[in-house]
């Protein structure tokens, strides 16, 4: 039963399948809205009826501000995608990963200290964790911008560094690991897309601090749910306070919208990856295709190191998530790995401003700068958009016209 097609898009003809011309393409902004179509097949047993007198109080009659069944739910599903350990782990929910990061950030600054934390992360990187970390600044700690600027320097260890590793990457869906290490370095692993739509799961995350977020999984970005999965009782507790501090708790009809949602997609098996993975698939091979095409475009590299690995791993553990959803029986071709984001570098000398070029040509994109980059780069969000005849398609139809022109 899907709905008929609104051509309100870019698209128009009886099956909405005409370009218009000179439409803007806007792929700028990330509603993960490709899972509508997946939720609107299972309206049933993903409907949610809340009477008026339930779960008024602030808290679960355990007193905490976390629905235990909505924690063993998480559990559950990370053990059967395989992206993350959660035995003897803690997980705490928040308002989206968004508050998670930040709540991150102030439980791993030192509490008793005068010494500033560092908060860095890789160029190029998520522009929120330098937006957040600015706004909330304060004497605990400071944003300090490119982690690979500090990978050298001497004050390094003797300075309390705190780094996100967003993995995958927004923008540009490489598999980033820690650039700094050492005794005074903290991490914050931000795993957002670290589901079998996004990316291959080489194995299991196993870090101190790892962020996942329900937008991202099921695509429900309005209901606000996020959880981080934590090993240091310490750190947990800090984070906890936060949260108090900051929204007395977590909603609870979040906690509930997540539950109905987490359930069904257990119910169904791999059934929501499978649909995910194929359609954020067939949108990256468009791209692929479309870029190849030409010189004046390019798309980041795959990392060959990792490919390996995930072969290996295959062979080790053939149980692996990925793997078990039957879909990829080769070490895929690293071009056609699909991505949340297309980070697009425009190749010619003249084309120093990318979001100029694509703007001509009616496309509109995120500057490279906004990632702590060039702007020669800039973003694409294809997650966005419920049919083929989505903004990202609409974009690629204009830079298909853009490299013909050969302009
Ligand atoms: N981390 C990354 C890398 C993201 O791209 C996003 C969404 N754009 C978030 C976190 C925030 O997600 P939310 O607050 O909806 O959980």
């Amino acid at each position: 039963n899907q709905p008929v097609c609104s051509c309100n898009t870019c698209f128009t003809g009886p099956d909405c399948s005409r370009f218009i011309p000179r439409c803007a393409a806007d792929a700028d902004s990330g509603n993960p809205l490709f899972l509508e179509p997946f939720w609107m097949q299972h309206l049933a047993s993903s409907a949610l009826v809340v009477p008026g007198w339930h779960q008024m109080g602030y808290t679960y009659d355990d007193r905490t501000y976390v629905s235990k069944e909505l924690e063993k739910l998480v559990r559950r599903v990370h053990s059967t995608v395989g992206n993350a350990v959660t035995e003897n782990r803690f997980i705490i929910f928040g308002a989206g990963s968004t508050q998670i990061l930040n709540a991150a950030v102030f439980a791993l600054s030192a509490e008793n200290t005068s010494s500033t934390a560092r908060v860095v992360s890789s160029v190029p990187y998520y522009p929120v964790d330098q937006e957040q970390t600015e706004y909330f600044s304060s004497t605990k700690f400071k944003f300090e911008g490119d982690a690979y600027t500090w990978r050298n320097r001497s004050d390094a260890s003797s300075t309390n560094m705190i780094e996100f590793i967003t993995s995958p990457n927004n923008p540009d869906g490489q598999l980033k690991e820690a650039i700094l290490h050492g005794p005074n370095v903290k991490t914050i692993y931000d795993r957002a897309y670290y589901w079998p739509h996004f990316t291959p799961i080489p194995a299991p995350a196993d870090e101190d601090v790892t962020v996942f977020t329900l937008s991202k999984l099921t695509g429900h970005a309005g209901t606000r749910l996020g959880w981080a999965v934590i090993k240091d009782e310490t750190v947990f507790k800090r984070m906890m306070i936060h949260m108090r501090l900051n929204s007395m708790g977590i909603s609870k009809d979040a906690q509930l919208r997540a539950f109905r949602l987490l359930k069904t997609v257990l119910e169904e098996g791999t059934e929501i990856f499978d649909f995910a993975y194929r359609t954020m698939q067939s949108r990256w091979e468009r791209l692929v295709r479309t870029i190849s095409s030409s010189d004046r475009f390019s798309l980041p590299e795959n990392n060959p190191r990792y490919c390996t690995f995930y072969n290996k791993v295959r062979k080790l553990s053939p149980d692996i998530a990925f793997c078990s959803l039957k879909l990829v029986h080769e070490c895929p071709d690293p071009s056609f790995r699909s991505r949340a984001y297309a980070w697009l570098k425009c190749e010619r000398e003249e084309d120093k401003d990318c979001y100029a070029v694509l703007k001509a040509a009616n496309i509109i994109s995120r500057r490279g700068n906004l990632f702590g980059s060039e702007d020669r780069y800039v973003r694409l969000n294809s997650d966005t958009g419920t049919w083929g005849i989505n903004q990202f398609a609409a974009a690629i139809h204009a830079l298909q016209a853009l490299i013909a022109l050969g302009l």
